[in-house]
């Protein structure tokens, strides 16, 4: 399998990295970030769970995610920080800093609680995000968000225009030009009536930068698929669909693994031949890939400009290099060049301490 998000672009982005830190250049490249929408209940955060790989969201047929989860993936290897133990994976809330938290159910219930301080425990919504990195060997450095679902009829604590606040705070990030959008509908419902279709069209009308993702394609009524869906028959989209079948709530209460989730996610496949031929695009592993695609284009595109930066960089560094004469190949070399720039520094540092010189030079 490609592995959950990122894995595959992991090397490529490593290697960027590097030469930009041989260069001693702060360039580092910007990947996109990946928001979802869609309406309440839709499988939004199953679907970033399983995107990540790990289970840490709070999920459930109740409105659960009520505040926007700002979640920053941060590579990192154990060689950089002995002092990380022997666990290999934590994550840090920016409302708690410095405090880890390896167990990753935790980290649900901390985001629950933290939900409950701002957004009250009433089912009310707030547009105050909740920052947590998760730092891993396993991931790509990216942004992902998790975003509150649409709803219509106001319950609990939630005021009268709670569909049309959702609605801003959804579009206050699926606006940028650089958020790729993950457009969640459930198969079960009428998907041309999708809230997530809806929403994505008005920031992105040509459809560049969002990706129709299918959920509960188990739950379907008998009879019917949603295969004319999947292949863009029904609403075109550029980057096109996938379907998924991700936990469902006896899943969740039985706390079943998202190993067996995607284990039951091949099977179903599998087992239904009018999904056959439409590999490409089922399957959370295929959603995986398709975003990798995406994130290896986008670093392709911002190359040329990379390399411009540095290339200016090196220009203005050599430069300021041959201000100090000649240029001295060998270390043994380099280092006089530099004893003689330093002992000329500290020879006019003196004389300007004694008050012969009012200037510092290198010269
Ligand atoms: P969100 O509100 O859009 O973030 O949706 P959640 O991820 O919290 O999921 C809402 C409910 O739908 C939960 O009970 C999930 O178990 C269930 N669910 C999500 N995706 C699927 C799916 O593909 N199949 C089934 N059967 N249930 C799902
Ligand atoms: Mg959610």
């Amino acid at each position: 399998t490609p592995g959950p998000i990122g894995r595959s672009v992991i090397p490529i982005v490593n290697k960027l990295q590097d030469i930009f830190a041989q260069l001693g250049s702060s360039s580092t490249i910007d990947l996109p970030q990946v928001a979802v929408v869609g309406s309440h209940s839709s499988g939004k955060s199953s679907v970033l769970e399983a995107l990540v790989g790990r289970d840490f969201l709070p999920r459930g047929s109740d409105i659960c995610t009520r505040r926007p989860l700002v979640l920053k993936l941060v590579h990192f290897t154990r060689k950089q920080d002995a002092s990380a133990g022997d666990m290999e994976e934590w994550g840090e809330f920016l409302h708690i800093p410095g405090n880890r938290f390896y167990d990753f159910s935790e980290i649900r219930r901390e985001i629950l609680a933290e939900t409950d301080r701002e957004a009250g425990g009433n089912k009310g919504v707030s547009d105050k995000q909740i920052h947590l990195i998760i730092f891993s060997p396993n991931v790509l450095n990216i942004i992902l968000v998790d975003l509150p679902g649409i709803t219509k009829v106001p319950v609990g604590d939630q005021p009268n225009d709670i569909e049309a606040r959702i609605r801003t705070i959804i579009l206050s990030y699926i606006k940028h030009e650089t958020c790729i959008i993950l457009a969640v509908s459930p198969a079960n419902a009428d998907l041309s009536n999708s809230d997530a279709l809806q929403m994505a069209r008005i920031v992105d009308p040509d459809g560049s930068r969002t990706i129709g993702v299918i959920t509960k394609l188990d739950i379907m009524d008998k009879c019917t698929d949603a295969r004319n869906f999947l292949l863009g028959n029904v609403i075109p989209l550029r980057l096109g669909y996938v379907g998924v079948v991700n936990r469902s709530q006896q899943d969740i209460n039985l706390n079943r693994s998202i190993k067996d989730a995607l284990a039951n996610e091949e099977t179903f496949f599998r087992r239904q031949p009018v999904y056959h031929g439409l590999s490409h695009c089922c399957g959370i592993p295929k959603l995986a890939k398709k975003l990798n695609q995406i994130l290896v284009q986008h670093i392709r595109a911002v190359l040329p400009g990379l390399k411009s930066r540095i290339n200016s960089q090196l220009v203005a560094v050599a430069k300021e290099h041959a201000a100090y004469g000649d240029v001295v190949e060998s270390k043994a070399g380099q280092g006089e060049k530099l004893l003689n720039i330093l002992t000329k520094y500290c020879e006019a540092f003196t004389s300007m301490i004694e008050g012969k010189n009012e200037e510092l030079s290198t010269a």
